[in-house]
């Protein structure tokens, strides 16, 4: 095969950089000789196999094209008309950009210094005019977690008419003790939804494949936005085989976690500011002058990072990535 060495380290999207088990690629090679059917009218079948693996009711579930697609349909459903969503910034791209699309005003309040979400300024821009509030944890870019008891007293402080979102894509990477248990604060709060994706941990990007789980009622206003035949065949195929092959998906999921602990090490090491981070990146804080200085350095060995106003992020690659990250940063600011 060809080198591949022109396309570079792409550590700008937070994607695994491991493609999916070879049996979850036998299952999906095996899917497209029936790449003349068209998937289900509305998807049955895949909320299904969630919610079993989940331990909850089907109707507590809604797929969408990526976690993407179901922020769509709930930015549709709660963030139009001029409404407010309140979010952090920076949080991921698509909370803004969609809010917008759906004609909603997104209301944004700033990172803590230390690149955590403040969750008192956050509950205090709730206003008449907001129908929709969203937290992610791990937080996108900063990869810092909400504790369940931070999060417990978030969702006192939102009134009930309020819906809530807890973007949890990158959850997978966290460990189980330090989760949020959402399953038991959905049976005693109606207005939260938690949303996760295949997109990350799974590996499966490329598929689109995200969710949402809540309360019947808030689900099913979510759900009346799905497009007919909209989710692609081979996604219930890879979500099924995937369940299958979880000790595979476990076994990447903890190797990314160490050269994650690799990269965020290295970085401390030359005396740079680096959140601890639950998720499958790192995110480097610098000072104004230093993030284009080190971006352009990266970029030059081509390794692809994403820019933010207060640093960069890193997503953890593989070995030879990590080396390559660490090797550039260093002499860049050494
Ligand atoms: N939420 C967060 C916090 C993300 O970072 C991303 C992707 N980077 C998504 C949702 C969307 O993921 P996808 O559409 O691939 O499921």
């Amino acid at each position: 095969m060809a080198p591949l060495a022109w396309i570079g380290h792409q550590l700008q999207l937070n994607e695994n950089p491991y493609g999916p088990p070879p049996s979850v690629r036998e299952a999906l090679s095996a899917a497209l000789s029936s790449a003349n059917r068209y998937p289900e009218f509305l998807p049955q079948r895949l909320p299904r196999l969630i919610a079993e693996r989940l331990g909850v009711a089907p109707d507590c579930i809604v797929v969408g094209a990526g976690a993407t697609g179901v922020i769509m349909h709930i930015v549709q459903e709660f963030g139009s008309g001029g409404s407010s969503v309140v979010m952090a910034v920076p949080t991921f791209d698509g909370y803004p950009i969609l809010t917008a699309m759906a004609g909603g005003r997104p209301v944004t309040v700033p990172l803590m210094l230390d690149g955590r979400q403040d969750l008192d300024a956050i509950a205090e821009a709730v206003d008449e005019q907001t129908r929709l509030v969203v937290l992610c944890s791990p937080h996108n870019p900063t990869g810092t977690l909400i504790t369940p008891p931070e999060f417990e007293k978030f969702l006192l402080r939102i009134p009930p008419a309020v819906t809530v979102v807890l973007d949890e894509a990158y959850v997978d990477f966290v460990a189980p003790g330090e989760r949020i248990d959402v399953l038991t604060l959905l049976d005693e709060h109606p207005n939260l939804l938690v949303l996760r994706t295949f997109s990350k941990a799974y590996g499966l990007a490329a598929l689109r494949v995200g969710y949402a789980v809540g309360a019947p009622a808030l689900i099913e206003r979510v759900a009346r936005w799905q497009l007919p035949f909209g989710m692609n065949a081979l996604a219930e195929v890879a979500v099924r085989a995937c369940y299958a092959a979880e000790p595979e998906i476990a076994e990447r999921v903890t190797v990314i976690g160490e050269h994650r602990r690799r990269l965020t090490a290295g970085l401390r090491e030359l005396g740079l500011c680096v959140p601890d981070s639950y998720a499958n990146f790192s995110y480097l804080t610098l000072p104004g002058p230093d993030i284009d200085r080190v971006g352009t350095a990266l970029a030059g060995a081509n390794i692809h990072v994403k820019h933010y106003p207060t640093g960069l992020r890193i997503t953890v690659g593989d070995r030879v990535a990590t080396d390559a990250v660490l090797h550039t940063v260093r002499s860049t600011v050494q």
